[in-house]
């Protein structure tokens, strides 16, 4: 898929799926600006992703940017359009966990998970949209997930976060359609991250029971799905959301 020159932005993109997105794009030529909170690990991507380049022009930017707060993701969105000239691409794949049954969730919890997950999706939105709107066309791919369709006990927060990521996904599709900007979203089943290395074994067992491919996804798995919904291929999709979970949810 032919995506050398445009211009990418992926937020939470240090580790699992959003590195795999990071790295996907560099390696197919786009310029990537990386947004996370942990400094060590964004020298390490830096490093990482220039090591990957597939042309000496291309550029890397690495920004410390909590996604939950607005003025820190316009002052880095800004930079990004300065630094760039413009954004084509932009995903939204930073995210949390605050698991708990509702009876033992605390508000606090409850409110970070809709943030991060939620929230953030409006900030980075919000800023780029207008700036896109000028572009000839432009991509917005969002990661919700599989339980933001289907629930799962213990993820009020997280449910609820994620399936807001796809009425925000389909909302926005229909009211920049005319603008060229294609929005998207991707619901990943059992991925294997950090994030879900902590859910016990017993679990873990019990979900590969419900994946009729028989095994959980890779990071690349989502990554692959992000650079098809990046491409001109997929030009004439918009307000969609791809499950890419191995069956869990049929
Ligand atoms: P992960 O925990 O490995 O990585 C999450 C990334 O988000 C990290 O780089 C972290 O630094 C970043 N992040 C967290 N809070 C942030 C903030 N406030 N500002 C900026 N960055 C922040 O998780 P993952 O498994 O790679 O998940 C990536 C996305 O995919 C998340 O949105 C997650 O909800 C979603 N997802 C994951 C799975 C799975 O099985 N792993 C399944 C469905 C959906």
């Amino acid at each position: 898929m032919y995506l050398k020159n445009k211009k990418a932005i992926v937020t939470g993109a240090t580790r699992g799926i959003g590195k795999a997105i990071a790295v996907a794009f560099v390696k197919s030529g786009v310029d990537v600006a990386v947004f996370a909170t942990n400094q060590d690990r964004l020298n390490q991507m830096q490093k990482e992703l220039e090591d990957i380049k597939v042309d000496p022009n291309q550029r890397i930017i690495t920004k410390k940017v909590d996604v939950s707060k607005y003025l820190e993701v316009e002052k880095a969105c800004l930079d990004v359009i300065t630094e760039f000239s413009h954004v084509d691409i932009l995903v939204n794949n930073a995210g949390i966990t605050k698991d708990a049954l509702l009876m033992r969730m605390s508000e606090e919890d409850f409110d970070r998970v809709i943030d991060i997950n939620l929230k953030s999706v409006y900030n980075t939105c919000k800023v780029l949209v207008r700036s896109m709107m000028k572009n000839k066309k432009s991509k917005i791919i969002n990661i919700s997930s599989i339980v933001g369709i289907m629930g799962n006990p213990g993820q009020t927060n997280y449910a609820a976060s994620k399936a807001g990521v796809i009425g925000f996904t389909k909302s926005l599709a229909k009211e920049v359609a005319s603008r060229n900007i294609n929005v998207n979203a991707i619901a990943p089943g059992f991925i294997e991250t950090e994030m879900t290395q902590s859910i016990p074994e017993k679990i873990q067992e019990q979900m590969l029971k419900n994946i009729p491919l028989k095994r959980f996804g890779k990071s690349e798995d989502i990554a692959n799905m992000v650079l098809f919904l990046a491409s001109d291929e997929s030009d004439y999709i918009t307000g969609q959301v791809f499950t890419v979970d191995g069956g869990m949810g049929m």
